[in-house]
């Protein structure tokens, strides 16, 4: 056959040293088919579209290699649930390469679910349809609300059964990502003792996230501070939107500071700090407002493997990374401070502002009030008094937000915006339209037990404009009723 040139690959994940991975060629699928193919992403990554139209299933199944692809699995360690494992790697993820894309940007291409790697353990190297939605859904919809995070390429059925606790169809997905290198990562050669590897692996992250950084006094200090200070900006983002990851090992944890490993994720509806939604996170670890302190205990994981490069004398290495690490809580309030400011719809500070944003986050907790929808109709109450009633009726005692509702007015009111101005601001921040999880089922069961993948398709649609009100989509925009609620997420 000819060959296929479909992709500009440059791989310098390849060219490192043979250790940092396997190299291995994707599994055939039985008979793919191609749901879906992101075409704009497609052209932003200067991929030839009309080919992949063409070949998207036999490329993006695994069955037809690219010209110029390097498959290979990653090699990574982990914490996962705080237990750690020197070795993991990609069991069921292959990176066919990099391309730069129309922006000057490296980016990774990876297959997930394209079969078995050494790395694969008992498991099978599959993917099942319904995480393979679920994760294009969520990494678009991260992407449209403008948070940084992994994004979808293509997903393509394979025609094979995958055996989980039950028997469902099999998919892969591909996904495009600023790189796939992770906390783990890092850990990985850690536990080996390989201090070569260590720095061989630090000077490439600077190179390909941090080059600014090469001219630092301590290029190794200033990449820890970098990492935290993206995932400290990150996780405040995730807060912001109701979002939660569901399995924050360090293994899922990127050090280009993208939300990666989308797996049990879900988006709170009810606001309640504790929410759960795995169904493998049994004692609520990575519950919703876990996952700051949860970002700390990783970062601070990085932070060890990085002490032999930030300092000869090991107790300064640790002085300084314990420093770095400490600001990373303050890194992390500033940042969700400031953008729960937004969503209240200030532009000045003062003081008691943290007061009145979790006065808000309490009354909305006690009232189960909706937490997108609880936001989005603070937007027009601040353009507008007559839509107060729209937004007490998103809490179970309406009646219960009248005094919050004066503190925040008399704040406003030293608050340079016109109200006007002020609430389009606001719906900017506050999106009408998230991934609510019963959404997603609905899809899943509906691919999944019909071939229908209609309400995938308009889930994509709904969710490319966040930010818009899209009135005829206003059903999207409403929490589950009681017997749409979905519970768990399964990955
Ligand atoms: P996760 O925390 O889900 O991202 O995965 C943890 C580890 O398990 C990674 O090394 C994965 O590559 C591996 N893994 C997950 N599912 C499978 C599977 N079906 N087959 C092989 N490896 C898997
Ligand atoms: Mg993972
Ligand atoms: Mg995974």
């Amino acid at each position: 056959a000819a060959p296929v040139r479909a992709f500009p690959f440059d791989n310098s994940y390849a060219r490192l040293p043979q250790h940092f991975f396997a190299r291995q060629a994707p599994s055939q699928a039985a008979e793919p088919w191609l749901i879906k193919l992101n075409e704009e992403l497609a052209a932003e990554l200067g991929l030839d579209v009309d080919l992949l139209r063409r070949e998207g299933a036999a490329i993006f199944s695994g069955n037809l290699l690219p010209e110029g692809a390097e498959p290979l699995a990653m090699a990574y360690a982990g914490h996962q649930f705080g237990g750690f494992v020197p070795l993991l790697g990609d069991g069921r993820a292959i990176l066919l390469g990099e391309v730069i894309d129309r922006n000057g940007k490296r980016q990774d291409i990876q297959l997930k679910g394209a079969g078995q790697t050494p790395f694969s353990r008992r498991g099978d190297g599959r993917a099942a349809l319904g995480p393979v939605l679920r994760e294009y859904i969520v990494s678009e919809a991260m992407y449209a609300l403008g948070i940084p995070a992994t994004r979808a390429l293509a997903a393509v059925s394979t025609g094979q059964p995958v055996y989980r606790e039950e028997v469902l169809p099999g998919a892969v997905f591909t996904r495009v990502a600023g790189s796939h290198i992770r906390v783990g990562t890092f850990q990985f050669f850690a536990a080996r003792g390989d201090a070569e590897g260590i720095k061989a692996l630090a000077d490439y992250v600077i190179e390909r996230h941090y080059p600014e950084l090469k001219a630092a006094k301590n290029p190794y200090l200033a990449l820890y501070q970098a990492v935290c200070e993206r995932q400290a900006a990150l996780i405040a983002r995730w807060l912001h939107v109701g979002f939660i990851h569901g399995v924050m090992n360090t293994d899922n944890m990127s050090v280009s500071g993208e939300t990666i490993d989308f797996g049990p994720c879900a988006f709170m509806d009810a606001y309640d700090p504790a929410t759960v939604f795995s169904s493998i996170d049994h004692h609520g670890r990575y519950a919703y407002a876990n996952q700051p302190g949860i970002g700390q205990w990783n970062l601070a994981r990085l932070g060890e493997t990085l002490l032999p490069l930030i300092d000869a004398d090991q107790d300064k290495a640790v002085e300084r990374a314990n420093d770095v690490i400490t600001d990373y809580g303050k890194r992390f309030q500033a940042h969700w401070l400031s953008g729960m400011r937004r969503k209240i719809g200030l532009v000045s500070e003062e003081d008691g502002d943290l007061d009145l944003i979790q006065s808000l986050l309490a009354l909305m907790q006690d009232g189960k009030a909706d937490f997108t929808l609880a936001f989005r109709r603070l937007c027009a109450l601040a353009g507008d008094d007559a839509a107060e009633t729209a937004f007490t009726a998103s809490f179970r005692e309406p009646g219960a937000c009248g005094e919050w509702l004066a503190r925040w007015r008399e704040r406003l009111s030293r608050d340079p915006q016109s109200p006007a101005d002020r609430a389009e601001a606001m719906r900017k921040v506050n999106p009408a339209f998230i991934p609510r999880n019963h959404r997603i089922e609905q899809a899943i069961v509906a691919a999944t037990e019909d071939g229908d993948f209609s309400l995938f398709e308009a889930l994509l649609t709904v969710l490319s404009k966040p930010y818009d009100d899209q009135p005829m989509f206003a059903a999207y925009m409403e929490p589950p009723k009681p017997e749409e609620r979905v519970l768990q997420t399964f990955c």
